[in-house]
């Protein structure tokens, strides 16, 4: 379920947080609004020849740190209220993490999987036309979220160059490699999630025990940090999607799990069923009974909305690691901080995504590209930075890693603010 107001809920979290700085209550005003919204009508020649109306957005949340950053989200449920929370947690993610970028967001209210390929490029390309004054690559720069890639990115960027009638590479992230993407950038967010994740087993003494893991949602993130996970001795013991996931105590192998994903088109009841088939002992379960098996480890990659304070209290995991945006809430949140579970925040648990994204948009600025192996040291020194000033500052103000990477990000914000007028 996607909380009604998830916007709401993440004011609700920068408010708390706001009580362990001392920021102004101008700054606060500014902090709690988008600087700019839009909303487009996006016509579409369907297959069947009729021409569907689509509703798509873009928030501009806060720009005082650069340009505004953050990705294009298509699902059935993106509203005005879903876009702009997402925006703002980009405001803070790129603040906490070091990224001169300030934060933003689109989305269009649309089932990608009930639209044809020939569909899907013309309603990306018409979202591109509707929206091409508001983005740019000095304003606001666009990536992939939930169901784009970068396939949809590809099509964006080359109608952006259309209109532009140039070639403007730094105007999207997150692109097919051969037209300007960035090397790693497809598995930046699990790789981001990974490095922040064995430090905090390591600060909290936890490395070298057997770990158990469970993942709610098996898209491009949820896929890879499984895979990392597990290529490094951890055991996967549960997976799910929206229709549905395993457990197995035994352990699953997540590319097993994937080749039944891609051929049935879910992973629920099918792990043990086919060609592919694991011989193991397994479970059938719901995806929201996932986040509440028996693992030392949680990591929702799904949507927001998941970990409610209705279900807070039923996780058995000692970590829960956010690799989606927002998938707990602010009361839930307060629950299993009382309930001493280490939290490591969506701002910066998933922000290799956007850090990635970065490094893409400096090398086409530069014209110059970077090795996979220089991508994924600069992620991991970014990313390890960013996590110990946060644990350091959770421990310093006796918080959640939550409130201490708010604290942290909205400093960097208001510091910048405070130099423009
Ligand atoms: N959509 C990703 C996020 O939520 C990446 C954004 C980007 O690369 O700009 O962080």
């Amino acid at each position: 379920m996607v909380s009604d107001d998830f916007f709401g809920s993440a004011l609700k979290q920068l408010e708390q947080a706001l009580e362990h700085a001392s920021i102004s209550l101008e700054a606060k005003k500014i902090l709690m609004q988008p600087k700019a919204v839009l909303e487009v009508k996006i016509p579409v020649g369907m297959d069947d020849g009729r021409v569907k109306i689509f509703t798509g957005f873009r928030v501009r949340y806060n720009d005082a740190l650069g340009p505004a950053k953050g990705g294009i989200r298509y699902h059935p449920l993106v509203s005005l209220n879903e876009v702009t929370a997402l925006a703002f947690l980009m405001t803070l993610k790129c603040a906490a993490v070091g990224i001169p970028f300030g934060g933003a967001k689109g989305g269009v209210a649309v089932d990608p999987k009930n639209l044809s390929q020939r569909e899907l490029e013309s309603l990306s390309r018409g979202y591109v036309r509707a929206v091409y004054d508001f983005i740019g690559p000095d304003s606001d720069i666009p990536a992939p979220d939930v169901y784009t890639n970068e396939t949809i990115m590809g099509w964006m960027s080359d109608e952006y160059n259309r209109i532009s009638r140039k070639l403007v590479p730094a105007a999207f992230t997150g692109k097919p490699v051969s037209i300007g993407g960035s090397l790693g950038r497809n598995t930046a967010t699990a790789m981001g999630a990974y490095f922040v994740l064995k430090e905090l087993i390591r600060q909290l003494k936890l490395n070298g025990k057997e770990l158990t893991v469970a993942v709610q949602g098996f898209g491009n993130a949820g896929y890879n940090i499984a895979k990392l996970l597990h290529n490094d001795g951890l055991k996967i013991v549960a997976v799910s999607d929206s229709k549905g996931g395993v457990y197995a105590q035994g352990g699953l192998h997540p590319d097993s799990v994937m080749k039944v994903k891609e051929s049935k088109g879910m992973i629920d009841g099918v792990y043990c069923r086919g060609s592919v088939c694991d011989d193991i002992e397994h479970a059938h379960i719901t995806n929201e009974q996932l986040l509440e098996v028996d693992a030392d480890i949680l990591i929702p990659a799904a949507i927001e909305g998941q970990i409610t304070e209705k279900n807070a209290g039923k996780v058995k995991a000692k970590i829960v690691c956010e690799v989606a945006n927002g998938p707990t809430t602010a009361g839930a949140d307060k629950v299993l901080h009382e309930r001493g579970v280490a939290v490591v925040p969506d701002i910066l648990a998933n922000a290799g995504g956007v850090m990635v994204s970065y490094f893409e948009w400096v090398q086409n600025r530069a014209g110059l590209y970077w090795s996979s192996d220089e991508i994924r040291g600069r992620l991991e020194s970014g990313m390890l930075k960013a996590f110990r000033d946060i644990y350091e500052m959770a421990q310093q103000l006796k918080t959640s890693m939550r409130m201490a990477a708010y604290v942290h990000a909205a400093k960097k914000v208001v510091e910048a603010m405070a130099h423009r007028s």
